[in-house]
């Protein structure tokens, strides 16, 4: 019996030794400081940062990873995502009628393992077609199942009936399945009911439609949806459940309706104006403008992928976001990297990272808000977002120099997850 204790003692401290990994980094770029260190040494013991700081001692028995003629930074964040939609490229939504949850969810598995081989060790995913299938892909990864960055979810979208969130385009006699109109809600006390629901679902945090949408039959993206009350239902509603609220909207009422309920992003932004900016500063809310995809419509348009009427939402909105990033830029409001991925191809995100300097923004400032300002969005700057003590060690490195050429970011070498290597050209 005193034996038998004394084995399982032993087997319970050696399997709790965490495995030490010891990266030496050439450069690392620190976004919280917005400075890039020479010659560091990083500390990973299981999934965390121990240590980060120059001559570090290396432990024994630790697996060393030399990335000395790289730039090492933290892992990247894209705070606009949908992965969970199933295949890239179908662009009409009503194609999504053709295939059942199950197929559209594993059509999913590969856009999350791009997405993660591409740099994104963490992404917010706002909305999903069909509902929770966001939810079940997160989890999948969560389990190790399958191979993706570390999602937040919204569970569905909560949208007005027939609104930017909704899936439309079908007859009127059409009855959806229960998932695809999951987030339909019309007075503050029905979205209140959903943001309910959704928290039971386990989700991080909540969608809500304020504005018309593009890519959306029926919709026209000018004009506003939720009224005030309907999204101070959602804010509040969603606070007592310690969730978070992103909003999609592209028109100026739309936006500054978002804004004053407390949202805590603004999606799009498309057609904001100046009071807008204002409230957006004052309120401490964040612009999250996918200021890339306008490439990738236009590009669907030529393919004769992009139904017509979504291009002809789309008529003109591509500039304006992208004059309108330059003012909010030049403002000085809290901006973050979200791309809308699935309108481009999963796994081409770091494409966004040139356009956000070629309409204002420093490198260091577009790294940035891929970082340490998506973290703070998320409320998860003691978890991700920067290279610290504590956090969990989710890296990316690149040879060169981000910050002379943020394009770089496009074709990361080599990518970390909770400890673990993903990538390693
Ligand atoms: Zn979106």
């Amino acid at each position: 019996m005193k034996l038998s204790r004394f084995l399982l003692l032993v087997l319970f401290a050696s399997s709790s030794v965490a495995q030490v990994t010891v990266i030496k980094a050439g450069r690392l770029v620190q976004p919280d400081e917005g400075t890039v260190a020479t010659d560091q040494v990083i500390v990973i013991r299981a999934n965390k940062i121990e240590a980060v700081g120059p001559g570090l001692a290396i432990p024994a028995g630790a697996t060393v990873i030399d990335l000395s003629q790289m730039t090492v930074l933290p892992g990247l964040i894209d705070c606009h995502t949908h992965l969970a939609d199933g295949k890239f490229g179908e662009g009409d939504p009503v194609f999504q009628l053709q295939k059942s949850a199950s197929q559209t969810v594993l059509e999913s598995v590969r856009n999350a393992r791009v997405t993660l081989e591409s740099g994104f060790t963490s992404v917010r995913d706002v909305g999903v077609y069909r509902a929770l299938n966001d939810v079940a892909l997160r989890d999948a990864i969560n389990r190790g199942d399958i191979v993706g960055p570390r999602m937040f979810v919204a569970g569905a979208y909560i949208t007005i009936t027939g609104g930017a969130g909704a899936m439309t385009g079908m007859a009127p006699d059409i009855q959806l399945p229960w998932d695809f109109h999951y987030g339909e809600a019309n007075s503050p006390w029905e979205v209140r009911q959903k943001v309910r629901l959704l928290a039971h679902n386990g989700v991080d945090q909540i969608k809500v439609l304020s504005s018309g949408a593009v890519l959306t039959h029926g919709s026209n993206p000018k004009s506003q949806e939720f009224t005030p009350e309907e999204l101070q239902a959602a804010v509040d509603e969603a606070s007592h459940f310690g969730l978070r609220v992103a909003a999609h909207a592209h028109s100026a009422e739309g936006i500054k309706n978002a804004i004053r309920a407390g949202v805590a992003s603004v999606e799009h932004a498309t057609m904001i104006d100046d009071e807008g900016i204002t409230l957006a500063k004052q309120h401490g809310a964040y612009l999250d403008m996918d200021i890339y995809d306008e490439e990738c419509i236009e590009e669907q348009g030529r393919n004769g992928t992009m139904p017509a009427d979504f291009l002809e939402h789309d008529r003109q909105l591509g500039e304006l976001q992208r004059q309108n990033f330059r003012k909010a830029v030049k403002a000085g409001v809290k901006l973050s990297f979200g791309t809308d991925a699935g309108v481009c191809e999963y796994g081409t995100a770091g494409k966004q990272f040139a356009f956000m300097v070629k309409y204002g923004m420093t490198p260091m400032q577009a790294i940035q808000a891929a970082t340490s300002s998506a973290a703070d969005l998320l409320g998860r700057t003691d978890q991700i977002g920067s290279v610290k003590s504590g956090k969990f060690a989710d890296l990316v490195a690149i040879t060169g120099d981000p910050l002379k050429d943020v394009g770089l970011l496009e074709n990361v070498q080599f990518v970390m997850k909770d400890g673990r290597v993903f990538k390693q050209k």
